[in-house]
């Protein structure tokens, strides 16, 4: 067809998007956020007609696939609904579902969501279902949640395994070290906006950039990546510890065995000796 793209710059966008109540306070209640959000997840649609949008909703309680671009009843248009409105719809049901009683600022659950999207992207690549260049992009403000760390690294892993770059907007009050980690490894964009209201700007331009384009373009670097880990035991980020030489898990104090692959590190019977590190 003339004037049709090059399949290079079409795009598989899957996006997580905090639910929580920490991302509804940085984002949403200020002034249009949620539009400045809207615009963005739109541009993405436009960009490209060939591009395959996904959004799936990190909730405090449960993730859900929101919205996704392929669907027969988004293409088709069913109910003359603009893609906009139904995101907003399924949003405000999904928040009402998932919501506490009463309200409370925990964390949403993104290892759920970044393992949610790594299955869609393996089904997609499997079945070859839309374009071939899959990425995922965090819209994140809820605090790192260290009960999450073990299964945020291990989808860390898995996704550099499979060349899926995670890019991340981090809108919340402090810095993620998991998504800094997350882009650092993966090859993606970690980006903390310096101006709320500018959010819509800070996305177009970095964040909508395709992966084949990004060779001929200067995106931001980190300035400097929490590279700590947490502890298995009690899931604290610590400076220094010990790790099963067997497993590689890594604790805070020196046990007499690994919790996670029972390897034993004490000698029977002999006198105590220093631990390996
Ligand atoms: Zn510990
Ligand atoms: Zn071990």
């Amino acid at each position: 067809m003339a004037g049709a793209p090059p399949p290079d710059d079409s795009s598989l966008v899957v996006v997580l998007l905090d639910t929580s109540l920490h991302f509804w306070n940085a984002v949403v209640r200020s002034s249009s956020g949620l539009q400045q959000v809207l615009s963005f997840l739109n541009s993405l649609a436009l960009m490209n007609h060939m591009n395959h949008l996904v959004i799936i909703a990190s909730g405090c309680n449960s993730c859900e696939f929101l919205y996704d671009s392929l669907d027969s009843d988004e293409r088709a248009g069913a109910n003359h609904q603009t893609a906009s409105e139904k995101i907003v719809q399924k949003l405000n049901d999904f928040v009402s579902r998932d919501a506490t009683q009463p309200p409370k600022f925990q964390p949403s659950l993104l290892s759920a969501s970044l393992s949610m999207a790594l299955c869609y992207i393996q089904r997609a690549l499997k079945e070859k279902i839309g374009p071939s260049k899959p990425r995922m992009l965090c819209l994140q403000a809820s605090p790192d949640a260290p009960h999450q760390y073990i299964a945020i690294m291990n989808a860390i892993f898995s996704a550099q395994r499979s060349m899926v770059p995670i890019d991340a907007c981090m809108v919340g009050a402090q810095h993620s070290a998991f998504l800094q980690q997350a882009a650092d490894i993966t090859g993606g964009t970690y980006l903390m906006p310096q101006q709320a209201d500018s959010l819509l700007e800070y996305l177009m331009t970095i964040f909508t950039v395709d992966l084949h384009s990004r060779q001929f373009i200067q995106l931001p670097r980190s300035a400097g990546v929490d590279f700590r880990a947490s502890c298995f035991c009690h899931k604290r980020t610590i400076d220094m510890g010990y790790i099963c030489s067997v497993c590689l898990s890594i604790f805070c104090k020196q046990h007499k065995e690994c919790s996670t692959c029972g390897s034993s590190f004490a000698s029977s019977g002999t006198k105590r000796k220093t631990p390996a590190s």
